[in-house]
């Protein structure tokens, strides 16, 4: 008699955990080099004060500065700091003990992004050359499963990344730097023109236009799983040009707001979507100068941050308890999050349990 009870009881325990994973679609974004530090204090006054850095800082003041740093950081990044706040959490305030690291030992674009996607921090990705990265990445794990074959693009500024994700190998649509937008659709057509006619600062193409065509490839294709991947604040970054940096930032985040806008106007996405934000690396701080740079001759640039949003995940709002999580971590998170499990050659971090909860 018990055992007739106790099985269909299990059944329905097994049915409904299943049922509880809402996420069916994953919006995977990167700000390349962006600090922790300007993420959850806002706009850094001794580099304010710099007029090396910022030669017209009436102007950053005006537009970025707030002597409470609730109010400083959100003059940066408006929307972490209103919907994220509200709905998703933010993880990596390192003054509150919450930590997240590379676990790669080099602090640079392409080890960060292949740890990023691979869930594996190798030793022996050392360069940020046009190689075709050997580890399997969990874009075309997920490419690879009954539903979602061709639903998996990226889209990015940098034209490392199709190397670092090998569309070679999988066939995953990936639109970096000049790659021609070839598709039968009249605002496809007119972004690939624009980025053809625009001027190129920074010696690749504009975040911006990188954003736009991400954005009218979803509204018109629909994919499952999408990857933006933007430039300029390490750029900006590197040239000591600290109000671009900010107003980079700033504009990124305004880019996020309109994508998660856009697709709470979408059957397809809304409350079926979980976007995750983050970066390949961090920066320096306390050392002079050390801001602009990275790599492992900086102190602590292995420091990072991520925000997450999304229908199966407990808003924390700024994570405040102590810990420690890795960069490796994000892929098999972003798999658990379909419901499926990165499984590749490699060793992978683990998935990062509070963002299922
Ligand atoms: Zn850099």
């Amino acid at each position: 008699m018990k055992k007739i009870i106790l099985i269909p009881l299990l059944l329905l325990i097994i049915h409904s955990f299943a049922q509880s994973r809402k996420t069916e679609n994953i919006i995977l974004i990167t700000l390349d080099g962006m600090r922790w530090q300007e993420v959850f204090t806002g706009a850094d006054s001794a580099i304010i004060a710099n007029k090396k850095y910022t030669p017209d800082s009436a102007d950053v003041v005006e537009m970025f500065w707030n002597k409470d740093v609730k109010e400083r950081r959100k003059k940066v990044f408006p929307f972490f700091w209103s919907v994220i706040e509200k709905n998703g959490s933010l993880y990596g305030n390192r003054n509150l003990g919450n930590f997240v690291n590379n676990a790669n030992p080099y602090w640079f674009s392409y080890p960060g992004y292949n740890e990023i996607l691979t869930g594996y921090p190798d030793t022996a990705v050392n360069s940020n050359d046009k190689i075709y990265n050997k580890n399997e990445n969990v874009l075309e794990f997920i490419n690879k499963q009954k539903g979602y074959n061709g639903k998996v693009a990226a889209f990015a500024t940098w034209d490392v990344i199709p190397y670092i994700i090998n569309d070679k190998r999988n066939g995953i649509y990936v639109n970096a730097d000049s790659d021609s937008l070839q598709f039968n659709n009249s605002a496809l057509k007119l972004i690939n023109e624009w980025q053809f006619l625009s001027p190129r600062p920074l010696g690749v193409r504009p975040d911006v236009i990188t954003y736009f065509m991400a954005r009218e490839y979803l509204k018109a294709y629909k994919p499952k799983v999408l990857y933006i991947s933007f430039d300029e604040t390490d750029d900006f970054a590197h040239g000591g040009m600290y109000e671009q940096y900010l107003r980079t930032a700033n504009r990124e985040d305004a880019m996020i707001a309109d994508l998660w806008n856009t697709i709470q106007s979408m059957p397809e996405y809304k409350n079926k979507t979980t976007m995750i934000i983050t970066t390949d690396h961090g920066r320096g701080d306390k050392i002079k100068d050390q801001w602009r740079d990275h790599g492992t001759k900086v102190l602590d640039a292995s420091g990072i941050w991520f925000a997450v949003i999304g229908p199966d995940t407990t808003p924390l709002g700024e994570v405040k308890t102590s810990g420690q999580l890795y960069q490796k971590q994000y892929a098999a998170t972003i798999a658990a999050l379909l419901g499926l499990k990165f499984n590749p050659q490699h060793t992978i971090g683990e998935v990062i349990a509070p963002v299922l909860k």
